[in-house]
């Protein structure tokens, strides 16, 4: 049986890694997607894929910095399926990095609006119009770095990062009665274009997949099946969390 049959989603970041496995599952399983980023060309691949399988899908390109953006997509989601289930508020980027003092206001700024601000304006668009369906799932892609973990060079993007969870508490606790759970996934390493260009030779990345207990990274795949699990029933009583998808990175000593 399919997982989100009748179910509409909206996922941004669909364009690539954890965004892109997430949008072709969410299809698979029966859900109807709205999928974002701002490469137009790599969503509308995306959407052809979906639909040549059979699957209902439809893009909308632009930047989740952007609040006209944010309500587009709601709008899109109400417009073209009837309503909205879901929010996987996943697209984020590391941004600025380097020791703290060299990271310049409008790097840190950037940092925050990509990665927090657009969670903020995700939710504030999509919860309204789950409430008008009695309920909903919101999800969004956080990290352990900045929660289980201090990595150097990144004060910004953890920072973002760990807002996401305070975001998120706030709002389980604000929409629980209403029946909209509100979590978010901690992936480790996944292998993606944006792990790719993090750890860029064969040595740094054997010292990534070293830091985790499993001892190598995610699929984008893997992390999908979590956030499979957030978005359907499956996981009906599972709110205010910040679940570590993380292959071990957060508790590893070795
Ligand atoms: P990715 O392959 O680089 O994907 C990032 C996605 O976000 C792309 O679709 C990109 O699309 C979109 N995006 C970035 N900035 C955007 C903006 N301003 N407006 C609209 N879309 C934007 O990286 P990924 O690894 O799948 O990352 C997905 C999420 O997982 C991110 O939030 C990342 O921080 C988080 N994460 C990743 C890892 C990892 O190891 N890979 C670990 C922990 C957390 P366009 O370029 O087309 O806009």
């Amino acid at each position: 049986m399919q997982q989100l049959s009748n179910k509409v989603a909206i996922i941004t970041g669909a364009s690539s890694g954890i965004g892109y496995a997430t949008s072709r599952l969410f299809a698979r399983e029966g859900a109807k997607v709205v999928v974002a980023a701002r490469r137009q060309a790599e969503l509308d691949a995306l959407v052809g894929e979906i639909e040549e399988s059979g699957g209902e899908a439809v893009a909308l390109a632009g930047d989740v910095k952007d609040e006209t953006f944010a309500k587009a997509l709601v709008e899109m989601a109400i417009g073209r399926f009837g309503g909205l289930d879901v929010g996987f508020n996943n697209a984020g980027s590391m941004g600025e990095m380097g020791p703290t003092p060299d990271v310049s206001l409008s790097g840190w700024k950037d940092t925050i609006e990509t990665n927090l601000t657009s969670a903020f304006l995700g939710a504030k668009y999509q919860t309204p119009a789950m409430l008008g369906r009695g309920g909903g799932s919101l999800i969004f892609t956080s990290s352990f770095v900045g929660y289980t973990v201090g990595m150097p060079g990144t004060a910004a993007y953890a920072a973002a990062k760990a807002g996401v969870i305070g975001l998120v508490k706030a709002m389980a606790v604000e929409f629980g009665p209403k029946a909209i759970r509100v979590n978010a996934i901690l992936p480790g390493g996944t292998d993606t274009p944006a792990a790719r260009g993090f750890a860029d030779t064969e040595d740094k990345q054997a010292f990534v997949k070293g830091m985790h207990a499993l001892k190598r990274i995610a699929t984008p795949e893997e992390i999908a099946q979590t956030v499979l699990y957030l978005a359907s029933d499956a996981s009906t009583f599972t709110t205010g969390t910040a679940l570590l998808v993380d292959g071990g990175v957060s508790i590893n000593k070795t």
